[in-house]
């Protein structure tokens, strides 16, 4: 199959790319579409067929659900069947945002989009084209991350175009996607509000907004068994092996690492500009792949450029890749839910 990357600038409207996108979306076929979190792989959602083939070109296990996205409430009703209050009220204040809402799914969405559940992820993205892009469709749109499955997620066409080109007829290129990590999902259909994946709504956000606290899954011993499908899996996975770095001394980490370093294999640093000026030049002279995650006092950069990080580290065939661990508050709960999976042996 033959790939098209079409090249996208907000100052040019709803024409050109986005009515070609269209049109395929109305046929069943896949657009890859920048999000505010990373670049998805977009199907109609109410189509059982386009759906399955997201799962064929991203290699992903079928009882991995799919989040669908809208671009307005009206649309958002029509895969939902059931919006409690305080669904309505994360929506007004979240919407268009990073946060998905597991709600009870209207029997329109296919089995294929929910990984088999009696719900389904929704969430209205804060992307003007991918809004555009829903709006021309007149579409819900299934679309999980467009990259292959386990692999670190795409937050730049470039990287969409190494994973699925030949595998997906059009990419839209909108450039590189601000926030980089996906978006929180939150479990509104069990007892209490539930984060099943942290993202850059923050529990802290949630908490604000609802005047309760609110769990994160996994932390309890008493939420047996995972509730998203896809959280069993490895993910976020370069091939090198990842080493997360406490924050409080990556110099001193990074020594003793190299000293474990196997003959022959190429090691690649993950780390915040602080520590990358920090660095002793005889160590700094060992490692062929050094990659700034941006300033230590600005969590926001480390979580946009984390998965171009791990990708990078793949393309210089580092077989060791060390990671600056970030404080497990605010959006560090994110970076360090990412990286602990792309860290699984
Ligand atoms: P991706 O878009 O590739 O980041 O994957 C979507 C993720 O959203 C899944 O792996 C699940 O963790 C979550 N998700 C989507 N729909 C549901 C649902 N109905 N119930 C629980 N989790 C969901
Ligand atoms: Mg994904």
């Amino acid at each position: 199959m033959e790939t098209a990357c079409l090249h996208w600038q907000e100052n040019e409207g709803p024409g050109g790319a986005i009515q070609t996108a269209a049109a395929l979306l109305r046929d069943g076929g896949l657009v890859a579409f920048p999000t505010e979190t990373v670049y998805g792989l977009g199907a109609n959602a109410l189509d059982a067929a386009a759906c399955r083939r997201i799962f064929a070109a991203k290699g992903r296990p079928a009882d991995n659900p799919l989040i669908v996205h809208i671009a307005d409430m009206a649309q958002a009703e029509t895969v939902c069947a059931a919006w409690p209050p305080e669904a309505r009220l994360l929506a007004a204040k979240f919407w268009p945002g990073p946060l998905t809402l597991v709600l009870p799914r209207r029997r329109a969405v296919p089995p294929e989009v929910t990984g088999g559940l009696d719900t389904v992820g929704v969430r209205m993205p804060a992307h003007p084209l991918a809004l555009a892009l829903i709006r021309a469709a007149a579409l819900p749109l299934a679309a999980p991350s467009a990259n292959l499955s386990g692999k670190p997620s795409p937050t730049a066409a470039a990287h969409v175009w190494q994973d699925l080109r030949g595998r997906v007829p059009l990419i839209l290129d909108g450039g590189p996607c601000p926030i980089g990590l996906e978006s929180t999902v939150l479990d509104l259909t069990a007892d209490g509000p539930v984060i099943l994946r942290p993202g850059a709504v923050t529990a802290e956000d949630l908490a604000a907004a609802l005047g309760r606290t609110v769990r994160t899954a996994g932390e309890s011993a008493a939420g047996a068994g995972p509730k998203a499908p896809g959280m069993k899996y490895r993910h976020y996975a370069p091939e090198g092996r990842v080493v997360p770095l406490d924050p409080a001394d990556p110099g001193r980490q990074i020594a003793e690492r190299l000293r474990g370093v196997r003959p022959g294999e190429r090691v690649a640093l993950l780390a915040s500009d602080e520590t990358l000026a920090g660095l002793d030049a005889a160590l700094r002279a060992r490692i062929p792949v050094i990659y700034s995650l941006g300033s230590a006092r600005l969590p926001a950069q480390g979580a946009a450029r984390l998965f171009a990080g791990l990708r990078l580290a793949d393309e210089q065939r580092a077989g060791l890749i060390l990671v600056q661990a970030a404080e497990e508050i605010g959006l560090g709960a994110a970076f360090m839910n990412r990286l602990r999976k792309a860290a699984l042996e």
